[in-house]
């Protein structure tokens, strides 16, 4: 078998929603490629007095609709394809929630586990000085994904500021309040999942209480998730971190397990009453109504997704389902709320920030969480119905509407020269 390569997943769904628009090759040429890609090589010096290069990338794959907007991803897989599958997703996420944002990604092939504080600190504001002549508040806009955190944000706007000789609060979102992060950004991309959770639950006329739900990862938007869906009465029944997962047939007590990992504890050293042990493949295949994969791509795949038992999976996580496992999920009449639209909370609320930063203003939680309801009910419903009209899965329904929106905007603007 190929190895899989999520720049190609991208460019074949991409390829058959254009199909679907019935579009012209020159509709939608462009977008098959980033409009710039940047490798650097970051040297820092370890704590023990060594030095050593990481490799990081800034990918911007489009600016037809606005700045090129995307998260920074640490972690020891990271190589040029991912970043550059990520930056598209990007581009086709925030055309999907219509926010005036292109796409970009980053990321730095390291396992941040593996690093003292101060040596990530180092290795943040050499990356964000390799990066500086592509970012910048109105040109690219990183924010945290796996592997970042609001801290390494904090990073990112000191360097960049230091370096400019003025402070640039809006380069970077997802920072820390007290330097204009915004209210409710760190819970936004699993209070996203929830309220598309909530819609996907009415379309199929179940009710919280008798809803259950299995959670694979448990870091910040797989916790996060987790626990706004445990407080809105859902029942979860499984949950998994990178040691294992648990399941309890009556549900599992969320906040204990929050508290316990918040302790730096994982989760097959977790103890309670009546829970069963799962690996990964038996987490993905437990029994429960609704899956909610929040860890990494390419996790549904074509030798688990005939087992997989949910009838609906919500993707948390950027592209944890392959091609080939889509497919087969189509013809078992599983529902799959594509990545694009269920994790594009985080990336809404960024907007918000970025907004604030730029007007110099603080907007209040209720008015954050409020407007970001509204985003993710009107997004889910321009899919549902999307995917409706053109009798198709709701993955293609969203990636037809960023098609349609990316092309018209393509099309004004034109090509230069
Ligand atoms: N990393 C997040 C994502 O993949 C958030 C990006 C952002 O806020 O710019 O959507």
């Amino acid at each position: 078998m190929a190895k899989y390569n999520p720049y190609d997943n991208m460019l074949s769904v991409l390829e058959s929603a254009a199909n679907l628009l019935e579009l012209e090759k020159n509709d939608y040429e462009v977008l098959k490629y980033p409009e710039r890609t940047l490798e650097v090589s970051i040297p820092i010096t370890m704590d023990d007095g060594s030095i050593r290069v990481f490799v990081g990338y800034r990918v911007q794959h489009s600016s037809v609709r606005g700045p090129c907007k995307g998260g920074i991803r640490y972690h020891q897989n990271v190589d040029l394809d991912e970043v550059k599958a990520m930056a598209a997703w990007m581009s086709i996420k925030c055309a999907v929630v219509d926010v005036p944002y292109g796409g970009g990604k980053g990321g730095v092939t390291v396992d941040p586990t593996m690093l003292s504080k101060k040596e990530l600190e180092r290795l943040t504001r050499r990356y964000t000085s390799a990066i500086m002549p592509l970012i910048g508040p109105e040109r690219d806009i990183p924010a945290p994904d796996l592997g970042t955190t609001a801290e390494t944000m904090g990073w990112v706007m000191d360097t960049y500021s230091t370096l400019k000789g003025h402070v640039a609060a809006g380069v970077v979102t997802g920072k820390p309040l007290e330097i204009g992060g915004s209210l409710g950004r760190l819970e936004a991309t699993g209070r996203g999942v929830l309220f598309t959770v909530q819609e996907v639950i009415k379309k199929q006329n179940l009710k919280p209480g008798e809803t259950s739900i299995a959670v694979q990862g448990m870091g910040n938007v797989g916790g996060m998730t987790a626990r706004l869906l445990y407080e809105d009465g859902f029942k979860i029944v499984a949950v998994s971190d990178v040691s294992g997962g648990i399941r309890s047939e009556e549900g599992l007590n969320i906040p204990e397990i929050l508290d316990f990992i918040g302790k730096g504890g994982f989760l097959n050293e977790y103890e309670a009453e009546n829970i069963v042990r799962l690996n990964n493949s038996e987490l993905l295949a437990t029994k429960c109504d609704i899956l909610i994969p929040a860890a990494l791509e390419n996790q549904l795949t074509e030798k688990n997704a005939e087992y997989v038992q949910a009838k609906i999976i919500v993707e948390a996580a950027n592209g944890p389902t392959s091609v080939e496992a889509d497919e087969i999920f189509k013809r078992r009449g599983i529902l799959v709320v594509p990545d694009i639209l269920a994790n594009a909370g985080g990336v809404v609320v960024s907007y918000f920030e970025w907004v604030q930063n730029l007007n110099s203003a603080r907007w209040d939680l209720d008015r954050v969480n409020d407007t970001l309801q509204s985003k993710m009910v009107e997004s889910f419903n321009a899919v549902y119905k999307m995917a409706q009209d053109k009798n198709t899965t709701l993955r293609m329904g969203a990636y037809a509407l960023a098609l349609e929106r990316l092309v018209v905007s393509l099309s004004i603007r034109g090509i230069f020269p």
